[in-house]
Formats: C-alpha cells, sequence, structure tokens
C-alpha cells in the first residue's frame, strides 16, 4: 500500500527538510505553480479527498466557496487544535513530517490565491509546534516559502498560533476568533468563513491531516488518490485505535477498511481474554458501535449508514470489563468542562446530562431518569450555535440505545456490577505501522 502520511516516520531525522527533499519532497509544489489554479482545485477534486477534521467536507469543493477574488488579503487556516478525545493524529504529522504539511500549506494557498496562513496548535502541542516552526525556517530559507516561490511570484508567509487547549477552538470560527486574540467563541453562521473570515477576510480552514494529502494528490494525480479509497471517499486514513486492544497506535490504511480489520488485524485484537464489547468509531463525539456492528467500512459515508460518523476516526475499544455508564460519565463531564456558554441548550443541557449520568452511576438513579437524559440531549442536538452541543448529545442518545440495559439496571439495583479498573501499561515500540 502506497504511504502518504507516514512514509517517512521510520527513517531517522525523517522531519528534516534534506530527508524530506530527498523522497522528492517540494515536488508537487513546483508543479502546481506551474499550473493554474483552477487544475490544482481539479485534481483535488478529482481525488475525493474529504476534510479529516470530522465533518468529512470535500475539500476541492469547500476551496470553491471562497468568495471572488477582490484583490485584498485572503487567508488559509490550519487547524492544528486536534481536541476530540481519542484523536492523535495531527501532532504525529506535524511531529514527524512537519514539511509534508507546510508543502500542503503553500499548494493549497497558491489554490486559493492566500499570501498568508495561520496554522492554529494546541496550546499544550509544544514539541509539535517547535518543529514546525523548524520546518518553517527551514522551508523559508530553501525557497520553498516566502518571497517569490521557486521564482513563480508567488509569495507565502505562514505564521504558528498557539492555542490555550480549549476544545471549541477546534471549531472554524471559534478557531478564527482565537487567532484575532478574542476568547475563542463560535460565531454565528452564516457568513461562513469562506466569505468573511479572519480578520473578516475570506478564509478557508482545513485540518492538518487534509492539508497534509495535497502533496500526493498533485504528484500523482486525483485519479490515482481517489482509487486509493472507497467510492467518494478517496486516499489513505489514520486511524487511531485506543483502549483495551493489544497494539494501539495509528495506522495508514485505505480509507474504508472494516473496523473489524483496524481492531484484530493491525490493533492485534483484544487486551487479555475479555470480549469486545462497544467501539467508538471516530472520536469520543460519534455514537458508540456493538460487536454487531464492526464489518463497518471505516468511510464518512460506511459509518454514516450504521447511524454513527468517522469524525476524525479515533477508534476507542472497549471490553467487557468496561462499565458504559461509567464511561459515558466521564464525556458527559468533558462536554460540559468544554461548553463556551453561549447558547443556552448547550450551557446548561451538558452540566445537566453530566449530573443526570453521574446520579444513575453512584447508585442514586430514579426511576425516569433515563427518558429525562434522552429527553436533555435531544433537546441540545440541532438548536445550538455550533457543533459542540450535538458533539455532547450524540454520545447520550448513542450509550442509551445500544447499551440501556446497563443503565436501567444501576437504576434498580443501585449499584454497578463493572469494579473501577486501573488500566495496565501499554508496551509498545513503534506508535504507528
Ligand atoms: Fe458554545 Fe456550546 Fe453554543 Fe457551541 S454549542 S457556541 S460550545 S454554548
Amino acid at each position: 500500500m502506497d504511504r502518504i502520511f507516514t512514509r517517512d516516520w521510520d527513517k531517522p531525522q525523517g522531519h528534516l527538510l534534506s530527508v524530506y527533499e530527498e523522497a522528492g519532497g517540494y515536488g508537487a509544489l513546483k508543479k502546481a505553480l506551474s499550473m493554474t489554479r483552477e487544475a490544482v482545485m481539479g485534481e483535488v477534486k478529482a481525488g475525493n479527498l474529504r476534510g479529516r477534521g470530522g465533518a468529512g467536507f470535500p475539500a476541492g469543493v469547500k476551496w470553491g466557496f471562497m468568495a471572488k477574488d477582490d484583490g485584498g488579503p485572503r487567508y488559509l487556516c490550519i487547524n492544528a487544535d486536534e481536541g476530540e478525545p481519542g484523536t492523535f493524529k495531527d501532532r504525529y504529522i506535524m511531529e514527524r513530517s512537519p514539511h509534508l504539511m507546510l508543502e500542503g500549506a503553500a499548494i493549497t494557498s497558491f489554490a486559493i490565491n492566500a499570501h498568508a496562513c495561520y496554522i492554529y496548535i494546541r496550546g499544550e502541542f509544544y514539541s509539535a509546534a517547535r518543529r514546525v516552526r523548524e520546518a518553517i525556517d527551514e522551508a523559508v530559507k530553501a525557497g520553498h516559502l516566502g518571497k517569490n516561490i521557486h521564482g513563480s511570484g508567488f509569495d507565502l508567509d505562514i505564521h504558528v498560533h498557539m492555542g490555550a487547549g480549549a476544545y471549541v477552538c477546534g471549531e472554524e470560527s471559534a478557531l478564527i476568533e482565537s487567532i484575532e486574540g478574542k476568547p475563542g467563541k463560535p460565531r454565528s453562521r452564516p457568513p461562513f468563513p469562506a466569505a468573511v473570515g479572519l480578520f473578516n477576510r475570506p478564509t478557508i480552514v482545513n485540518n492538518v491531516e487534509t492539508i497534509a494529502a495535497v502533496p500526493s494528490i498533485i504528484e500523482r494525480g486525483g485519479a490515482w488518490y481517489a482509487a486509493l479509497g472507497t467510492p467518494g471517499n478517496g486516499g489513505t486514513k489514520l486511524y487511531c485505535v485506543s483502549g483495551h486492544v493489544k497494539k494501539p497506535g495509528i495506522f495508514e490504511l485505505p480509507m474504508g477498511t472494516p473496523l473489524r480489520e483496524i481492531i484484530f488485524t493491525h490493533a492485534g485484537g483484544m487486551r487479555g481474554a475479555a470480549p469486545l464489547k462497544a467501539v467508538i468509531p471516530g472520536g469520543s463525539s460519534t455514537p458508540v458501535l456493538t460487536p454487531q456492528e464492526i464489518d463497518v467500512k471505516m468511510d464518512f459515508d460506511g459509518l454514516k449508514a450504521v447511524g454513527s460518523m468517522l469524525g476524525s476516526a479515533a477508534t476507542v475499544v472497549f471490553d467487557d470489563t468496561a462499565c458504559m455508564v461509567r464511561s459515558l460519565a466521564r464525556l458527559a463531564h468533558f462536554y460540559a468542562h468544554e461548553s463556551c456558554g453561549q447558547c443556552t441548550p448547550c450551557r446548561e443541557g451538558t452540566h445537566w446530562m453530566a449530573k443526570i449520568v453521574d446520579r444513575i452511576e453512584s447508585g442514586k438513579g430514579r426511576a425516569g431518569d433515563i427518558d429525562l437524559l434522552d429527553d436533555v440531549a435531544s433537546s441540545i442536538m440541532g438548536n445550538t450555535i455550533c457543533p459542540l452541543g450535538d458533539a455532547a448529545a450524540m454520545p447520550v442518545s448513542g450509550f442509551l440505545k445500544k447499551f440501556r440495559v446497563e443503565f436501567e439496571e444501576h437504576v434498580t439495583t443501585g449499584r454497578c456490577r463493572f469494579p473501577p479498573q486501573a488500566l495496565a501499561p501499554v508496551k509498545t515500540d513503534r506508535a504507528w505501522v
């Protein structure tokens, strides 16, 4: 299989420009600069590259939504906030292949005619930010970034902006507010960032993995890239697997690889003797699946068909020693803590949900609590400014739909039959394959 993101991860010093150039790095940028902007965009559309931040919107189509060029500033923002629990892929791209992302940023900026790009990196990712800053310096010195790139007349400055670790800043308009120096709170839309974005100018926001896929599409063509995946879901994907598996890590596999294969072949199967109980397929906000549903193809359409989402492809595996009520309590507290408080259903509802799940988990659940919990989740969904409300409500609805019996047992017996357990330390010598 062609490896796009992890190609240099096994090489010593694989993050350096010299290693990247040795493997043909920045050749795609030179090629793109000799093409028209429309042709670059056309290849990305033909590659069926879908946004890897979670929404899965086709990247080339999104670029095409950018407001008409009036000669004023236009911006590219790269979302490196990576806050979805269970997700740990963008950090690795930045630490191990920073030039892949920078080359993608330069090609994308050329395609949308932006001369400034901001990389919004999560505050905790110090080493990733350092690597990216060093890589920018290397690329500027080599003429891959900066003024008159490769004699093309195209200029691009790339800036690193560190966030402060707020989950909501992974939402594109909150990210833009944060870069502008304001509190990271989502904007009401419309207008969308493609029309009115950073500093009130047209802006495209794309995830790190999305941007890092662009050089390979330009280098080898959209048709080649599309053929790596499934219809409508081009390329390879970085799947992050954590939880009760033998070999947790990041796996680069063709888009649409079955979930069963990811868990039982690539991640080594279940840790210990306990059987599989549940899987969160795409990050904590995506609806949970049962063992009967793991033959699903891990792409945007496959997971939608079973009522879940690919999200950031952060797969969290539970064996049957896990208490689903306790697990949901953890998630509910996370979302309640991360709500920015702008809209009432999210501000109030996330805390109500956390409180009710806590009550059930501690054995003090009341008759009617489960229906009340479900009702609060339904009232949040679709009634908030940004997707954080839905992200908080979807796991609640999913857990109740698939594991309601466990919640009922907690309410009727007042106790939990799954004792709290400490996770055994995981020993792996590689974090990817
Ligand atoms: Fe803020 Fe939640 Fe409303 Fe999003 S949904 S704007 S996080 S209160």
